[in-house]
């Protein structure tokens, strides 16, 4: 059983500053990402994912608020005045296209995410942990589903045991901010992320134990 959020909770009980959260984050999801490694290792499962295979990056992505803050960050932090002037233009068009669509309706109409550039994810480091989680044995199963995206019938071609071992990480973590009054609230990226960039007050209310975002697309909690 993946020992992750243990950490967490602890370097946010700890946090003060958005680089302390930050820092917390990053460090959880290094510890994701070993726990992913370690099970690939044991397994022998063969991944088909090699930088520079981006189709996937066509599914919707859902994440939490503070998981978007760490990708702003990273964009802050690393992006140029001008791939941040061209990211927000992205972002615009992606949010004019995806906030009218159902959770259903984007996940089926292959939406390039905004932070797809040549075919690389361009907040790699950053990446939220759906990103983290989704992979394939099968390059072929990735192809069939981008050229089929309203067949969700076909099975992915994801290894079960991993997938599991992951979305149990991702759901301890998602409870540690819960438990700690944090937004619970599934948004999708790309229209939250906007809002991340353009609004401070964001991230003032997030830190108030409030409903981060108020024009993101939304994925209902199953
Ligand atoms: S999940 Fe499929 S499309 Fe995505 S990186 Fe892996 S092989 Fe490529
Ligand atoms: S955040 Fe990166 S890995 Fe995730 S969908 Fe966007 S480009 Fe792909």
């Amino acid at each position: 059983m993946p020992n992750a959020p243990q950490p967490l909770a602890a370097d946010l009980a700890r946090a003060q500053s958005p680089a302390d959260f930050h820092h917390a984050l990053r460090a959880a999801l290094g510890r994701v990402d070993q726990l992913g490694a370690q099970t690939v290792a044991a397994s022998g499962v063969k991944l088909a994912c090699c930088a520079g295979c981006g189709l996937c990056c066509t599914l919707r992505v859902d994440v939490f608020a503070h998981e978007v803050f760490l990708v702003a960050d990273h964009i802050r932090t690393h992006f140029s005045a001008a791939e941040r002037a061209a990211l927000t233009v992205r972002l615009a068009a992606h949010a004019e296209r995806v906030r009218p669509l159902t959770p259903f309706e984007h996940a089926t109409q292959n939406v390039t995410c905004p932070l797809l550039r040549d075919s690389r994810c361009s907040v790699y480091a950053a990446r939220p942990h759906t990103c983290r989680r989704h992979h394939s044995q099968d390059f072929a199963a990735c192809q069939f589903t981008y050229d089929h995206p309203t067949d969700l019938d076909f099975p992915g071609a994801h290894d079960r045991a991993l997938f599991r071992t992951l979305t149990e990480a991702m759901r301890q973590g998602a409870e540690v901010y819960a438990q700690l009054g944090y937004d619970a609230t599934i948004y999708e990226l790309g229209t939250a992320l906007a809002e991340a960039l353009a609004s401070p007050a964001s991230w003032r209310r997030w830190r108030a134990q409030k409903k981060a975002f108020r024009h993101a697309s939304e994925t209902p909690a199953e």
